[in-house]
C-alpha cells in the first residue's frame, strides 16, 4: 500500500504496475514485430483416413523474437485484447496465401486451412481484405478453408451468414474449430455453411481412457455425417486414438501422430515427396 490516505482506499499496487507495463511492452513488441516480420508461419499436415495420404495443412503462427520461438498461446489473447490480433491474422493470410501461389504445383488436392479470431471476423473490412488478398496472388478459393470457433457465431449471427456465404460464394470452405467445447448445438451450426467439424483435442487425448470421451466423439462424428459435413479429430498423439477414429469412421487426422508442424521449407519437401493418387 503505498499512500494510505483519507479515504483509505488504495487500488495501487507496485505489483499491478509491473504487470501493466509487461502488457504494454508485449503489445509493443507484437507491433515491432508484425512490421520487422518476426512471425512465421508453420504448416501441420493432416490426414485422410481412408488413403492415408496428405489432405490438408494447417497454418499456425509462431513469434521468433529474441532469438526464442514463441507459441501463439503466450501472444494470441494479448493480441486479441489489444486489437493487434486482426493484423496477426491478415499477415498470416497473406503470408499463406503467397504460399500457396509459389506451392501451386504441388499442392494439387491439399487445402490450406488459416485461423481467424472471432475480433477478425467481425472487422467490417473482413470480406473485401480477403478478396483484395486473393486477387493479390492469384489464389485458387477453393484450396482455403477458413478455421473458426462458434464463438464467433454468438455476437452477431445474421451478420456472420452473410460474411459467411459470401466468402463461400467465392469457393473458401469453413471449419468449426475446437468442437465440443462450445455451447451452440451441431442444430444450430447448421444454419451455417460449415463444410468441416474439428473435434477439440480435449476428447481425443482421454477417448482411450475415458468411456465418456469416447462415446462423446462417436456421436460428433455420426452428427457430422448426418449433416453432411466431414470431421477431423485434431490433436491425435497415439496408434491408439488413430485405431479408435479409423473404427468410428473419422474421415480426417491431425496431430504428432502423423506430422509435428513444419517450417514452410520442410512442409514443402513433404508437399513433393508424398504419394499422389
Ligand atoms: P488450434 O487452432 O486448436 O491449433 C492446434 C494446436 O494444437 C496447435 O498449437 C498445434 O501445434 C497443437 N497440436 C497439434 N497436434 C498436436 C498434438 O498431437 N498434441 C498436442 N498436445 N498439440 C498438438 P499452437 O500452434 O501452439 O496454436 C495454439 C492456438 O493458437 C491454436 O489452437 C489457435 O487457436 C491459435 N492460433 C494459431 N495460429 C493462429 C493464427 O494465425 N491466428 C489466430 N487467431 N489464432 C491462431
Ligand atoms: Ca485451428
Ligand atoms: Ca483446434
Ligand atoms: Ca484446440
Amino acid at each position: 500500500a503505498k499512500h494510505q490516505g483519507r479515504n483509505r482506499i488504495c487500488m495501487f499496487k507496485p505489483e499491478m504496475n509491473t504487470i501493466v507495463q509487461q502488457r504494454l511492452q508485449m503489445e509493443q513488441a507484437i507491433r515491432q514485430g508484425l512490421f520487422s516480420k518476426e512471425f512465421l508461419v508453420y504448416y501441420q499436415p493432416q490426414a485422410d483416413l481412408s488413403t492415408g495420404r496428405l489432405c490438408g495443412l494447417e497454418a499456425l503462427v509462431r513469434w521468433y523474437h529474441k532469438e526464442q520461438m514463441i507459441s501463439p498461446l503466450a501472444f494470441i489473447s494479448l493480441a486479441e485484447q489489444s486489437g493487434l490480433i486482426t493484423e496477426l491474422d491478415f499477415y498470416v493470410f497473406n503470408t499463406v496465401c503467397s504460399q500457396i501461389s509459389q506451392w501451386k504445383n504441388e499442392l494439387q488436392g491439399v487445402s490450406v486451412a488459416v485461423n481467424f479470431s472471432a475480433l477478425s471476423f467481425m472487422d467490417a473490412q473482413f470480406v473485401p481484405r480477403i478478396r483484395t488478398i486473393l486477387e493479390q496472388y492469384q489464389v485458387e478459393p477453393d484450396w482455403l478453408k477458413i478455421e473458426m470457433t462458434e464463438s464467433i457465431l454468438m455476437h452477431d449471427a445474421d451478420e456472420s451468414l452473410l460474411k459467411m456465404q459470401e466468402l463461400r460464394s467465392l469457393g473458401i470452405h469453413f471449419s468449426i474449430d475446437d468442437f465440443g467445447t462450445g455451447y451452440s448445438s451441431l442444430a444450430y451450426l447448421k444454419r451455417f455453411p460449415f463444410g468441416q467439424l474439428k473435434i477439440d483435442r480435449s476428447f481425443i487425448s482421454d477417448v482411450y481412457t475415458d468411456p465418456d470421451s469416447a462415446a462423446l466423439v462417436r456421436s460428433m462424428i455420426s452428427m457430422g455425417h448426418n449433416l453432411g459435413i466431414t470431421v477431423i479429430a485434431e490433436g491425435v498423439e497415439t496408434i491408439e486414438q488413430l485405431g479408435f477414429l479409423l473404427k468410428a469412421g473419422c474421415d480426417e487426422i491431425q496431430g504428432y501422430f502423423y506430422s509435428l508442424p513444419l517450417p514452410a521449407e520442410q512442409c514443402f519437401h513433404q508437399l513433393q515427396h508424398r504419394e499422389q493418387a
